[in-house]
């Protein structure tokens, strides 16, 4: 019974210190190479393809001009031709009128591993709301007779609700100013604003991005805001591809930015466990390359993944390896050792540790033609120890393990020692996923523990005739006085329990 009730608590602890590495991902093993796991992918991503459900997600693009703005001028090709669209352009870059374009429909496919489909956005307006131009203050709070972003929201909302459009059948609104607007997104809000100088992929990727709840990618060592420029959650980026259709794509969003929405396909992710020694290679496909290639390597709290400089990442430099590292809400970018951010072929990423897990990632080649990079992942896991064999007794007794020892070998020790290695790692990990409460759980393992077994400790006395059970109440009558004789005393003691048995 207690065995097992001790092995439930084991387990159940593992469990929580490992809940957010292990994910559904394909884990691993040490002994498997990388044709078997290439092999078990697809099996497994068959498994989980239930899972990995298209999610229609369908905004409202309502394009706007202030009551003062010059008007609007409707051009027709003819008397009788049909009036030009004035919004066709709008309707390309936002719906299924331009999938296949790297539109929005496009984007949100391939950067949500096939998860998040826009493709029933709908484009109206042009609607003129009732302020003037004067009337916009931007990212100020509210004003009397003034509209701020919020308030110009609300006013392209309203105006699609006064034109019979039903509001509710969409999940997020974009309000596009005809005329000059404010660029900017509400975190988590499903609402953004642009204008005809922002109607471009790399851009709203980020704005209607921060609808979903993204936030500003950062470079690690550093707060600042847009510190990835590998990353759509950090545009305006050097590292934008110019497009013919859409001015500026790219680039495409980081893994960990897909984890944090949902969006990378866990079933493509390798996942290193955190509590083993490793040392094997591992070959990765681009990120955001449809298909079964493992898209991400997940090792001791980072997210490894390989670039090709195609497609939303047509504008990096060189195909690449990035590492990042998630804090709360937000990706930072890692260095290699030599500096860089962007590994190649001979790069090595590393970070030791003297509590937890010591990992080295080495670029052994990205191969171009064939769409892949090969890394040579070594993993070392060091465990805090509570000294087993700290002062021997010599000579030693042969027989007797010695006090030490005899004290190590009891459960309830080990028991605490499990905890307090548990915990190490816990830190570790807390430290790279941004869960505090990692810790404090393990923590109040150790708090548990310890309370569970003082609690059995039992206060014991040899001091005849009191028991600490019976609340100190004196003993028979015949308890020993001081200097008392003890022979006389012993056989009485002897008499009585044989009255009891009988
Ligand atoms: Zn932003």
């Amino acid at each position: 019974m207690a065995r097992n009730a001790k092995q439930e608590i084991s387990s159940s602890a593992a469990r929580q210190i490992q809940a957010r590495a292990h994910q559904h991902g394909l884990e691993l093993d040490y002994a498997t190479t990388i044709s078997e796991s290439a092999y078990l992918s697809p099996v497994i991503a068959s498994f989980f393809s239930g899972l990995l459900a298209r999610q229609r997600s369908p905004w409202l693009v309502i394009v706007i001009r202030f009551k003062d703005d010059p008007p609007i001028l409707a051009v027709k090709t003819g008397p009788h031709g049909p009036k030009v669209d004035l919004l066709a352009h709008h309707r390309r870059l936002f719906t299924k009128a331009g999938t296949g374009t790297m539109n929005m429909v496009d984007y949100f496919l391939d950067n949500s591993h096939g998860k998040i489909d826009v493709s029933d956005s709908e484009v109206v307006g042009v609607y003129t709301i009732p302020f003037k131009r004067a009337d916009y203050i931007g990212n100020v709070g509210p004003q009397p007779a003034k509209i701020n972003r919020s308030g110009v929201l609300d006013a392209g909302r309203a105006a699609a609700a006064a034109h019979k459009i039903d509001l509710t059948a969409y999940s997020g609104v974009v309000v596009c100013g005809y005329t000059p607007l404010d660029l900017c997104g509400w975190v988590g809000g499903m609402a953004a604003l642009c204008d005809l100088n922002s109607l471009s992929p790399d851009l709203l990727g980020q704005e209607m991005g921060h609808g979903y709840g993204s936030d500003h990618s950062g470079l690690d060592g550093s707060t600042a805001e847009y510190g990835d420029p590998w990353d759509t959650m950090s545009t305006w980026s050097p590292f934008s591809a110019s497009n013919s259709d859409y001015s500026r794509i790219g680039p495409g969003l980081n893994a960990v930015n897909m984890r944090l929405r949902g969006w990378l396909n866990e079933d493509r992710v390798l996942v290193v466990p955190r509590t083993d020694t490793v040392t094997r290679d591992v070959v990765l496909g681009p990120l955001h390359d449809h298909g079964l290639s493992a898209a991400a390597l997940d090792i001791a709290g980072f997210l490894v993944e390989f670039r090709m400089n195609d497609r939303w990442d047509a504008g990096i430099p060189r195909p690449c390896v990035l590492v990042h590292r998630v804090q709360g809400n937000r990706s930072y970018l890692m260095s290699g050792k030599g500096g860089e951010n962007d590994l190649v072929a001979g790069s090595v990423f590393e970070r030791l540790s003297l509590l937890g897990t010591s990992v080295t990632v080495t670029v052994n080649s990205i191969d171009e033609k064939a769409r892949r990079a090969t890394l040579r992942v070594e993993q070392t896991v060091h465990r805090i120890h509570i000294p087993q064999e700290a002062v021997q007794e010599w000579p030693p007794r042969i027989g007797d393990p010695g006090p030490l020892e005899r004290l190590s070998a009891d459960p309830r020790i080990s028991r605490l020692r499990e905890r307090f290695e548990r915990y190490a790692t816990a830190l570790e990990v807390a430290d790279h996923f941004g869960t505090p409460d990692l810790a404090l759980r393990s923590l109040a393992e150790i708090a548990e523990e310890i309370g569970r077994q003082t609690a059995r400790v039992e206060v014991t006395t040899f001091h005849e005739g009191y028991s600490f059970h019976d609340g100190f109440a004196p003993g028979p009558d015949h308890v020993r006085e001081p200097n008392q004789d003890h022979e006389h005393d012993h056989q009485d003691h002897v008499h009585h329990e044989r009255d009891q048995q009988q």
